[in-house]
């Protein structure tokens, strides 16, 4: 079942290895298809993976489709199903500039224009949670903004998208604006921009910006 969500999630973890977000086996991919969740399999490394080895679970985290066991950020992944209607892909990594920022348990400021267009707000942190459980999941709820995307304290990122495309994109464009972001900072403080072009940056790339 699931052959060409199997294929297209795949797909999107090589996205992120090519793109240097994720290293060996951390990091992991979920989407969601209607009641069930697909997602990566538990430290298996990127260049062992396969797309017949991505996991299939129920929303109570029962394997229905696989052989391995699911990533250990499971109940992650299905706590934050479970609270965001919205949310249909998951993405969760270590990158290391956001990470960065989230080991100081800094939020990432609005200092750029591109940083508005694609999250429109200053990237949060959560506070710290273990891994393994819900915590994660319900640390992230508190605080988690429009742009669906928070820094874990001591940890790494959560990126939640309307679509396994949506991901993506803020994960790898989560990790440029904190590397800039990163470089300005050592030298100075610089403030956010004025909130009424963050929203309206925002809204411009939203609405007009691409091929749509
Ligand atoms: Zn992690």
């Amino acid at each position: 079942m699931y052959e060409a969500e199997k294929q297209l999630l795949y797909e999107a973890h090589m996205t992120l290895e090519k793109y240097g977000l994720v290293a060996y086996t951390s990091g992991n991919v979920s989407l969601r298809i209607d009641d069930k969740v697909i997602i990566k399999p538990s430290g298996v490394p990127y260049s062992l993976l396969k797309p017949a080895d991505m996991i299939v679970v129920d929303l109570q985290g029962e394997t229905i489709e696989g052989t391995k066991k699911p990533s250990i950020d499971t109940a992650t992944h299905l706590y934050l199903y479970k609270h965001l209607d919205w949310a249909k892909s998951i993405i969760h990594t270590h990158s290391t500039f956001a990470t960065a920022f989230a080991v100081l348990g800094r939020t990432i400021p609005v200092l750029c224009t591109a940083h508005a267009d694609v999250f429109g707000e200053e990237i949060p942190v959560s506070e710290y949670a273990p891994v393994g459980s819900e915590a994660i999941g319900k640390a992230v709820l508190k605080v988690i903004g429009k742009s669906g995307t928070v820094l874990l304290k001591r940890h790494g990122v959560i990126v939640v998208g309307e679509s396994l495309d949506d991901a993506l994109k803020k994960a790898i464009f989560l990790e440029e604006v904190a590397k800039m972001s990163y470089f300005v900072l050592l030298r100075e403080n610089v403030e956010q921009l004025d909130t009424s072009e963050i929203d309206r940056l925002n809204l411009q790339y939203h609405t007009k910006y691409g091929q749509r």
